[in-house]
This record gives structure tokens, sequence and C-alpha cells, in this order.
């Protein structure tokens, strides 16, 4: 029954209409419900904001019980907070399309008991924990968006079997006026939300990131951190073998690793339902779901309710593995916030357990390279018997080597191979390394016979070209009076980085590695002077060897300062170093070279090494000759595995297009000649040296026109132009020493 409201009432009501929206009337117009003031509902947090409308919602509607279900902003899904006077720990939440809530949601209709089956009455009753008797639920809409953002819900009516229109009209009458602050206030708390499970995400990020050394470590923290974030009561976490196809579990829930991992097929069950989809699955009802396996549950008595299947996947989008959670502890089944959770969550199970995988293949191919390392050195390893053999016959002074072993004429080349070492040895000797550096014999034995055997047995950079450097650098200390430019220990590094410079050498230059993306190139590319930094590195293992380290009583300040300059003069093999400093070398000729300068001391080295690196050229013609035959056999091999790669090569790799007279000649006037020029100009007792590489590419000037080979023709030696060369010979013979017979 209504009545009419008094003068004074009316008065108030036409105040508040105007004025204050948020003063809610009673369908009975003579109540005026003051519900609350402006300042009472902005700043409440959504909970308080839901228990202030809630009871007057009981109130007015004379209901036992209230709620509200909030719609999720996909409409996928409703949640509930707060029942009654209760702030649920954890909310409540259900799909929309249970009973007949979808249809108030997409509708905008109320509601009641009738419109819910009786399986889904019970469900009610056991979520609410009491028997629902009679239920209003009125759709609540958003006054700015006009979406139905709620359903509200009265349960049980005081005295009466069911709710009135009146009651819904109530409702209604409620959220017209506070439905914006409630939509506001959601928004607000969704946000603070979002921001608390980004924490969460990121603390799980930490944790995840800090277990990479160790797969089933990282699988544990996994499996812990999932079941934390969104309540489960058990996970499984399968790795996909690509290879077998099997999904691939080896550690289980509660931290157990065990030996025979469990291999289920990738494309069966639930698992592998979402590993080949590679979407998430979320199964309100485990045993009514077709891709279940009951049999476990069955003969283990376990009892699966829900599952939340989620692939992991890697940087690329292809799925690793699958991460399977079972039964919701707190809630009927797992939520779309346990979805949302599971999807960000596995973006990070994705990353630690590719880099994981990776860290692991990068540990093991480091173990397998150090094993590799391990046999090489072993296989490299020089016998006791070997030092043995060299030191018994003691050092031989250099003029028994050779009566001109000191001379820029001699060719270091026409010594034999098994000579080599001893003959080192007598270099060392006669610089005096040995005595200044106490030089252990017997290491200093070792190590030479070391260094030997880290060359390979290409054309050219082979031992032999190494040991002919280096006597050239012995030639220049003797000849030159180095140790009035350089000091003792610039000295010792050049003739052991002159010994040490080709090391390892595989008759391949640096742009092939970099075009073959060899093992050197992926070790030094990126630093550039691919093939020299591996040639220092060899030098430092076999310094690394027990009982060759020659340096080994040096300070620790002078082991450093040896290898660094043995690092800069074999760097500075390379020629595109050399032309690099080509200006700055020409300067210090210009001004002459200065003791005190540190610069002109690094710039000298360089030169002085490059002039050994290059010192085939000095010496006789049949030697420029004969070494023209190892580096073009040496060069065509490379161009023929370029073309086999289907690359080009450059002409002077080109077996079928190097002219090599018109090549050597252009590498001497544009290389070799400006080289043994600024040595000369530095030291002007080399001349000999800058006339016997003039003389040698005049030798080249007059071959080219008797020649019209390309190439070389098949037995690979220029061998067949023996009989021009003795004419060319004729009538122009050089002063050459005796030994000129090398192979
Ligand atoms: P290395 O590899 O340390 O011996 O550096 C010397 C460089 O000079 C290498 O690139 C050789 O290929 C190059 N080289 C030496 N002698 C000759 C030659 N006669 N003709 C062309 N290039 C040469
Ligand atoms: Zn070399």
């Amino acid at each position: 029954m209504t009545t009419n409201p008094t003068k004074a009432q009316e008065q108030i009501l036409d105040v508040l209409e105007k004025h204050v929206s948020l003063y809610v009337l009673s369908p009975d117009p003579s109540l005026i419900l003051v519900l609350f003031t402006v300042g009472e509902l902005y700043d409440l947090d959504a909970a308080s904001l839901q228990l202030k409308v809630i009871r007057y919602l009981e109130k007015q509607t004379q209901s036992l019980c209230c709620c509200l279900l909030l719609v999720s902003e996909d409409n996928q899904q409703l949640s509930c907070q707060v029942v009654g006077h209760k702030v649920l720990k954890t909310e409540i939440s259900f799909p929309l399309t249970f009973g007949q809530f979808g249809q108030a949601v997409e509708k905008r209709q109320s509601i009641s008991l009738q419109d819910v089956t009786e399986e889904e009455h019970k469900q009610l009753n056991s979520t609410l924990g009491f028997e629902v008797l009679s239920m209003l639920c009125v759709p609540v809409e958003c006054r700015a968006t006009s979406k139905v953002v709620a359903l509200a819900c009265a349960f049980n009516k005081i005295d009466a079997d069911r709710h009135t229109e009146a009651d819904e009209h109530t409702v209604q009458h409620c959220f017209r006026y506070t439905s914006s602050v409630l939509t506001s206030t959601l928004a607000f708390q969704k946000e603070q939300r979002l921001k608390f499970e980004c924490q969460a995400l990121l603390q799980v990020a930490t944790n995840l990131f800090t277990h990479l050394d160790d797969v089933s470590v990282l699988l544990k923290e996994i499996i812990a951190e999932a079941r934390s974030l969104t309540s489960a009561e058990i996970c499984s976490v399968f790795l996909l073998d690509v290879v077998s196809h099997e999904l691939v579990a080896k550690v289980f829930d509660g931290g157990v690793v065990i030996d025979d991992e469990l291999r289920i097929p990738a494309d069966q069950g639930i698992a592998g339902h979402v590993a080949t989809t590679g979407e998430i699955l979320n199964i309100t009802d485990a045993y009514s779901h077709p891709l279940f396996y009951r049999a476990v549950d069955d003969s283990t008595g376990f009892k699966t309710r829900n599952i939340l299947c989620f692939p992991i996947k890697d940087g690329h989008g292809e799925v690793i593995g699958v991460a399977e959670l079972v039964n919701k502890t707190n809630g009927p089944w797992f939520t779309r916030l346990d979805e949302n959770l599971a999807t960000a969550f596995s973006i990070y199970c994705g990353i630690s357990i590719a880099h994981s995988l990776l860290y692991k293949r990068v540990a093991e191919a480091q173990f397998r390279s150090q094993l590799a390392n391990e046999m090489m050195k072993y296989h490299m390893m020089v016998s006791d018997e070997e030092v043995t053999r060299l030191l018994t016959v003691g050092i031989q002074c250099v003029g028994e080597i050779h009566p001109s072993f000191s001379s820029f004429t001699y060719t270091p080349r026409s010594l034999a191979d098994d000579s080599t070492p001893s003959a080192v040895i007598s270099m060392f000797e006669d610089m005096g390394f040995i005595n200044t550096y106490k030089i252990n014999m017997n290491t200093l034995a070792r190590f030479c016979l070391m260094v030997k055997r880290g060359y390979r047995d290409p054309p050219y950079h082979n031992w032999m070209h190494a040991f002919s450097v280096s006597h050239f650098c012995y030639l220049l200390c003797r000849n030159l009076e180095l140790s009035k430019y350089l000091d003792d220990m610039e000295l010792l590094a050049l003739f052991v980085s002159c010994m040490c410079h080709d090391l390892d050498h595989r008759g391949t230059n640096n742009s092939f590695q970099v075009t073959s993306k060899s093992v050197l190139a992926g070790l030094y590319s990126s630093e550039g002077s691919v093939l020299e930094r591996h040639h220092f590195a060899q030098a430092i293992a076999i310094l690394n060897t027990q009982g060759c380290n020659i340096f080994e009583k040096f300070s620790r300040k002078d082991y450093q300062r040896i290898l660094d300059l043995m690092r800069d003069i074999i760097l500075a093999t390379d020629l595109a170093h050399h032309l690099r400093i080509l200006k700055d070398l020409q300067n210090m000729a210009d001004v002459g070279y200065n003791t005190k300068d540190p610069q002109h001391h690094n710039l000298l080295l360089s030169l002085i090494m490059t002039s050994c690196d290059l010192s085939d050229q000095t010496k006789d013609w049949k030697t420029t000759w004969k070494i023209a035959g190892l580096i073009y056999k040496e060069f065509f091999s490379q161009g023929d595995l370029e073309k086999a790669m289907g690359n080009r090569p450059s002409e002077m790799m080109d077996r079928e297009k190097a002219y090599i007279p018109e090549l050597q000649t252009g590498f001497m006037e544009q290389i070799a000649m400006p080289i043994y020029k600024l040595l000369k100009d530095l030291f002007p007792r080399s001349a000999e040296l800058y006339d016997s590489v003039t003389s040698n590419r005049e030798q080249w000037g007059r071959v080219s026109h008797k020649l019209d080979v390309k190439g070389l023709p098949d037995n690979i030696s220029l061998d067949y132009l023996d009989a021009e060369f003795e004419q060319l010979q004729n009538g122009q013979t050089k002063d050459n020493d005796t030994n000129t017979s090398f192979s």
C-alpha cells in the first residue's frame, strides 16, 4: 500500500532529484531511504562498497542474503566477492553459461529460482553455503556504457516464498544511482589486482631465471609457482620431445625427480591436445570431458575434479611443453583469472625452459670441446725421448749449421725438416735469450717441438714457413743491431711470435673463415683478424702445456708484458693491419726512429714482423719462384672449396683465372717492396733486402713475357718452368748462395 508523501517529504525529494543523485528513493515514495552520501561512497574499496549496497538491498527487499555477481570484461564469467555480510577470502567464479545467468545478462531480464535446474540449484546451495529457497536476480547496467556489469541477487525472501515486482524495482532503482560508482570502483580494483599479479609474476620470473643451470630444479620451481599462483592441488609439467613426438615428465609434484621419465604420446589425452593445438584448456568437470582418461583415478582412488592445462611455448611461439594443473583448491574450478595467470606464467616458463635447455646444450658443447682439447693435447704431446734426443747433441753453434747461416742470402728452407728444432735452439742461444732469461733447456726443447707439431701441413703455411720467418727475425737481429732499437723483451717476443705466428693455419684465409662460417670465425669474427687471433691462442695453449712454458721464470709483470707483446706482434701479421698502419710507418721512417717513443716501438715491431713474414721475397729468384708455387697451390685449393660451396673465389684463388706473374708483380710492387723500402729507410744496412725484392720483381716482369699459363699445371708446381728459369738465369746470375734447393 502506498501513501502520499507529505509536503516536507516532497520538498526533500525535489532537492534530492535535482542535486544529490546518490540518495535513493524507495518505490514507496513516502519513504526516503538515505542510503549513502557522496563522500561515503567514494574512496571505498570494492568489497566495502558491495557490503553497503548489499546491506541496503537485503533490508529493502527483505531478503536473508544478497550478493553481486560481477560480469567479467569478456562476458564469459561471473564472480562473487561478497555474500551477505561476508567478504570471501577467495572469490567464487563460474561460467556465464551457468543456469540462466547468461540469459539475464544478454537479455537484460531478471531471473528467479524457477530459471535454474535442479542440479544447478544444488550447486548454488553448496556454493552459497545455505539452502536457496527463493531468488531474485536483476541485471545491473553501467550508465556510461549501457553494458550489464553485474547481476544483483537477493536470496530467500523473509516471510514470503518469492520476491515481488516491487523488490525488482527497488533493486533497479538502487543501481540507477550507484552503478557508476560501482563500475569505477571495480575498475580500480581490477587495476590493483593487475598490479599485484604483475608483481607476483615478476617474482616468479626472478625465481625461475635463477634456476636456469639445472632443468630439473627449474621444473620443480615451475610446478611450485604454478600451483601457488592458481591454488591447484597438483601440477605436472611435460616437456615435448620433438624427435620421439612424446611428452616427457621427469619431475613430479612435490619435487620428486624420477630416473625413468614418464612418456606419453604427444597427441593424446588432455596434455596431448594442448600440445597439439597450442591452446589453453580449462576443464570444469574432468569426468565428463571426452579427453580425460579416468582409469588412473579409478586405480588410485584420486578424484580429479577440474583441470587447467596450458601450453609452454618458446620465443618463436613453438610449443616446448605442457603444464597441467589439477583441482582448484579454493573454488569449484579454475577461473578465467587462473587462465590469464597461466597464460602470462607460461611465457616465463617458456623463456626460462628454453634458456635452461640452451644452457645445458652450451655446457655440453663446452665439455665436448674440453674433451677434444684433452685428446688433442694428448696426441700432440711431445715425448720425453724426443726432448732428450734433441738435447743430447747439445747446442750447435750457428756456423756449424751452415757457414752463411747468419747471412741474408741464406735460405733457411734448405735445412732438413728434422734439423729445424735444433737450429731454433741455436738461434735462441746465439741471440743470448737462454742466458738472459734463464730459460730451462728441457722446457725450450719441448716448446720448440710442440710449436713445430702445432703446424698443419698445407703447401705454404706450414712449419717450414714459420721456421724461415723466425730465421729472418734472427737475421735482422744479427745484421741490423736491432737491440739498439728494441729492448730484450721485445726481441724475445718478436722471435717467439715468428715461431708461433701461423700456428694451426688451415691453408685458407680470413675471409674464407667468415664466409664458410668456420668454428674460428664463430669465435673471433666479431673482433677481426680471425686466424691471427687463433694463432695467438694456440701459442698461449702451448705455453700453458705442462713443461712448455719458456717464460715460467718471469715475474708476473714480465709475463704479462711478453704475452701482450706477442699478441700485438702476431695480430700484426694480418696484412690488413699492415695496410692500416702503413701511413704511420711512413711517418716514422720520415721523422726517424725514436727509441723513447713507445708508439715507434710498436710500429717497428709490426714492420719487422711483416718483413719476416714475407722474407721469401728477399731471397734468390728460385726461392721466390718456388714460394709462388706453394702459395698458389694453397690459394687454388681454397678457390676450389669456394667454388664447391657455390661462391666465386677471388681471381688469385681461381686456378682458371689467376695469371701468376702478373699477380706476383702486383703483390711485390704493392705490398712487399714498400715494406723493404721502409726497412731500408730505417736501417740502411738492410738495403740489400730491398734490392733483392726489386730484382725478383723484375724477374717476374721478364717471365711474364714468356708465360701465358693461367693457374698451375697439373703437377701443381712451377717446376715445368724450370727450363725457362734456367734460361732466364743465364747471363744475369745474382750473387746467390749455394743452398737453393728446398721442397
Ligand atoms: P701469413 O699468413 O701470416 O703468412 O701472412 C702473410 C700474408 O701475405 C698472407 O696473406 C699470404 O697469403 C700473403 N703472401 C705471402 N707471400 C705471398 C705471395 N708471394 N703472393 C701473394 N701473397 C703472399
Ligand atoms: Zn706467415
